[in-house]
C-alpha cells in the first residue's frame, strides 16, 4: 500500500523572485514533481529528483487529474500558477477536478500556498489605485459569457468601485476590450483614470496611465492587467492614487 502524498498549490507571484513567498519556495524545493502551464513551470529551475511536467494553458482539469494521480501515488506534487493560484487560476481548478472524482483518496494533504496577485503588484508599482473599494474581473469569456462581462462591468461602475481586470485582450478575442472601454466611457466618462500595467516586475515593465477618453485596446494584451479608478482616483506627481474615502 502506498501512503498518499501531497498536493500543493502555490502562486508564483508576478514574476520578480523576490516576490515569491518563503513558504512557496519551501513547498517548490520539497517537491517531486512540479506541474503547471509552460511559462510557469519554466520559471522552476530543475535539479536532481524533481521532474518537471509543462502543460498546455487550456488544460486545467486535466492537469489537476495528473497531480492528483501523482499525490495519490505518495508523491510530494506542487501546481505552480503565477500570482495568486486563488485568482482566476489553478486552486479552483483543482477542487473542481477533486469534485468530479469520486474515489480520490481523501488522505491526500492539500495546500493552497497564497502568491502576489498581478492586480496588487501592478497597484504597488502605481501608488495605490485600489485604495478604497474595489473589485477584480475577468475579461475572458473562455468561462463565461460575454454578457456576462458586459453586466458585471456595468454594475462594477455603478457602484463605485474601482476595477482590474485580468486577461483584458488577447489575439482571439481582440474586439471585446474595445466593448468594455466603450461601456466604461459610457458608465464613467471620459476623465476617469485608467492604467495599463504590463509585464509587472519583470525586467520589461511598463506602467501606462491615461484618461478614459485617451484609452485605446491595443494598449492592453494578456501581459497587461488594466486598472481603472473610481471617480476621486487622481495623481499625485507621477503615482495615481485613490483616497480612502468617498
Ligand atoms: N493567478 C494570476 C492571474 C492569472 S490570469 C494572478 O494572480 O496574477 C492571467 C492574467 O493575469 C494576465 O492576462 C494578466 O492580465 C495578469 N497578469 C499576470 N501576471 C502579470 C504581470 N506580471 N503583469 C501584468 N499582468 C499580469
Amino acid at each position: 500500500m502506498t501512503t498518499a502524498g501531497t498536493l500543493t498549490v502555490a502562486g508564483l507571484g508576478p514574476g520578480d523572485e523576490a516576490l515569491i513567498t518563503p513558504e512557496v519556495r519551501a513547498a517548490l524545493d520539497a517537491a517531486t514533481d512540479i506541474v503547471g502551464y509552460i511559462p510557469y513551470v519554466r520559471r522552476i529551475a530543475p535539479r536532481p529528483g524533481l521532474t518537471l511536467h509543462e502543460s498546455d494553458n487550456r488544460v486545467e482539469l486535466d492537469r489537476a487529474a495528473h497531480a492528483l494521480d501523482m499525490a495519490a501515488q505518495g508523491r510530494r506534487v506542487v501546481i505552480v500558477s503565477s500570482g495568486d493560484p486563488g485568482v482566476f487560476a489553478m486552486a479552483s481548478a483543482l477542487f473542481e477536478a477533486l469534485e468530479n472524482r469520486p474515489g480520490t483518496p481523501d488522505d491526500i494533504d492539500i495546500r493552497i500556498l497564497p502568491g502576489i496577485t498581478a492586480m496588487l503588484a501592478a497597484a504597488a508599482q502605481l501608488g495605490a489605485p485600489l485604495g478604497h473599494d474595489f473589485c477584480a474581473i475577468n475579461l475572458s469569456d473562455n468561462l463565461k459569457p460575454w454578457s456576462v462581462i458586459e453586466h458585471r462591468l456595468r454594475m462594477a461602475a455603478r457602484g463605485g468601485f474601482a476595477m482590474a481586470f485580468y486577461n483584458p485582450r488577447s489575439a482571439s478575442r481582440p474586439h471585446q476590450f474595445g466593448q468594455a472601454l466603450d461601456i466604461l466611457r459610457d458608465e464613467c466618462g471620459g476623465e476617469r483614470l485608467i492604467s495599463f500595467a504590463r509585464d509587472v516586475t519583470k525586467p520589461d515593465q511598463c506602467l501606462h496611465t491615461v484618461t478614459l477618453a485617451e484609452a485605446t485596446p491595443e494598449m492592453a494584451d494578456m501581459r497587461t492587467v488594466v486598472i481603472v479608478g473610481n471617480a476621486d482616483t487622481r495623481r499625485v506627481g507621477r503615482y495615481v492614487y485613490t483616497p480612502r474615502r468617498a
